[in-house]
């Protein structure tokens, strides 16, 4: 079988290789880069700025306390961007041996349907290829909106591309956009010494998120000195005498105007949908995403769609899950993979990460739920680190005592978050979790100690 993928993300290359795996004859088209956004202007570059100015930051702060004394501790800011360089190609040249091993065709050019069997790729050296295909697998991914407000063209307005790569650490910052990506942005500028504000129109940040663990995330931003406007839009955008004004409409009807010297636009994302031939060859869109079914099939037959391009949650191991998903069911293997346990994930101080249900949302379906919380403060891992904001919550089943939801703030949240996802996977009772030994000192004994404090007390947390 004559596969075709377009698009080297994520998606794309996790499929191409499974694919490859199966016996399939696998040719991956990709016009920019290997690893897509991910690897190289999102996931990974964002988070390697964020571990070492968070490490910056705690020993600038907390330094003294951690028993630590340091002259002179300053940030190198071109070294840092250096090293951030260096983990995304040392990552892109490893996904790029794999598809070598896996004997992948990569062809580096733009594709464009021509029919429901043939792409047209416009090669990046120049000239045009034909490529024929049983089955194609569109993998586009997606690219920042840009919201319709006056001045939004303004030239260096930044997206989180190339808020990225910023050859100075800028004075001060207004993030338009307060979920996941402006919510990082915000922490790794504050955490150098940038003075960030962040206009979100919602009521909270991170509005998808359990508010109790959201409310810590606000909170550490707050203290380090960012100013975080809620439920405000922002109206315009200008430029005065070299710096940006951004007027803004707060909740409580009155009007304002913010400056700074940089303005990043954080306020979602679009599917890549443009100028492939897709609605001339009869795959439907809906409002810019291919609409799909639950196999991942579009409105033609042997097409299908994964990851960002198709719209909803727009993540990188989703991506990668349909990707591993279609790349077999197109190879006759049918494994269907839970799409109820996505873990939701914010890198900042502290992580957040959620999986399953918010408490209103098991509310809603139904269910009478049982909550159990429990304070990172009382937890002697997070004492030793000397990093004690957040908490555990534990949404269960009032009946059956299933857990429903898992949601963190605090350190490693991001890490113990898979352990609940497979909990929640595996139906698992807040039960089966208390008769599960959790290793001491981990800070994975506060969800150890959640779950007990669903149906009575946590050992640690004073009567
Ligand atoms: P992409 O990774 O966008 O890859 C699509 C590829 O297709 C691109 O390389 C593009 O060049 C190529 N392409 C597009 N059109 C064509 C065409 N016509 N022909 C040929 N090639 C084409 N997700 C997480 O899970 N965790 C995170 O921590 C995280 N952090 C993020 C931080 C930032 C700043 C951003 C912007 C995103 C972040 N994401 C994160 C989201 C994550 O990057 C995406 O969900 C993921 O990359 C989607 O994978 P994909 O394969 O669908 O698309």
């Amino acid at each position: 079988m004559k596969l075709a993928i377009i698009g080297g993300g994520p998606g794309g290359y996790v499929a191409a290789i499974k694919a490859a795996e199966l016996g399939a004859q696998v040719y991956l088209v990709e016009e920019e880069f290997i690893g897509g956004t991910c690897l190289n202007t999102g996931c990974i570059p964002t988070k390697v700025l964020l571990n070492s100015t968070k490490i910056f930051n705690q020993l600038q702060n907390e330094g003294t306390s951690l028993g630590l004394e340091f002259k002179d501790l300053a940030i190198d800011w071109d070294s840092l961007q250096l090293r951030k360089n260096l983990v995304s190609e040392q990552l892109v040249e490893g996904v790029k041996n794999l598809l070598l091993t896996n004997k992948i065709e990569v062809i580096e050019g733009r594709a464009k349907f021509i029919s429901k069997s043939q792409l047209e790729i416009n090669l990046k050296n120049g000239g045009t290829q034909n490529l024929s295909f049983d089955k194609a697998i569109i993998a586009t991914g997606s690219t920042p909106i840009k919201i319709p407000i006056e001045g939004i063209e303004l030239e260096g307005l930044m997206t989180s591309r190339e808020v990225l790569s910023l050859e100075e650490i800028p004075e001060s910052m207004i993030i338009i956009g307060g979920g996941v990506i402006g919510s990082e942005f915000a922490n790794i500028y504050a955490n150098v010494g940038t003075k960030v504000t962040v206009v979100e129109m919602l009521p909270r940040i991170v509005a998808n998120m359990d508010s109790e663990i959201t409310d810590c995330l606000e909170t550490a931003l707050t203290d380090q000195g960012v100013v975080i406007y809620k439920s405000t839009k922002v109206e315009k955008i200008v430029n005065k005498d070299g710096q940006y004004g951004v007027k803004i409409h707060k909740e409580d009807s009155s009007k304002g105007e913010i400056f700074a010297e940089k303005v990043l636009l954080a306020t979602g994302r679009k599917p890549n949908t443009n100028d492939m031939g897709l609605e001339e060859m009869g795959v439907v869109i809906n409002r810019g995403a291919i609409v799909v079914d639950k196999l991942f099939e579009t409105s033609v037959s042997n097409i299908y769609a994964i990851g960002d391009c198709i719209g909803g949650s727009q993540l990188a191991h989703v991506a990668s899950a349909q990707g591993l998903m279609v790349a077999e069911l197109i190879n006759g293997i049918a494994r269907a993979i839970d799409f109820k346990t996505i873990p939701y994930c914010v890198y900042t101080k502290p992580e957040l990460a959620s999986v399953g249900l918010l408490e209103e949302e098991a509310i809603e379906k139904g269910y009478k739920v049982k909550v159990g919380r429990f304070p990172m403060y009382a937890n002697g891992k997070a004492v030793i680190l000397g990093d004690v904001a957040g908490l555990v919550k534990i949404v269960a089943d009032q009946a059956t005592k299933q857990i429903l939801g898992v949601h963190i703030a605090g350190e490693s949240a991001t890490e113990l978050i898979s352990t609940a996802s497979v909990a929640i996977r595996l139906e698992s009772t807040v039960d089966e979790m208390l008769t599960t030994i959790y290793a001491h000192p981990t800070i994975s004994e506060a969800v150890h100690e959640a779950s007990e404090a669903v149906f009575g007390h946590a050992i640690h947390i004073p009567k």
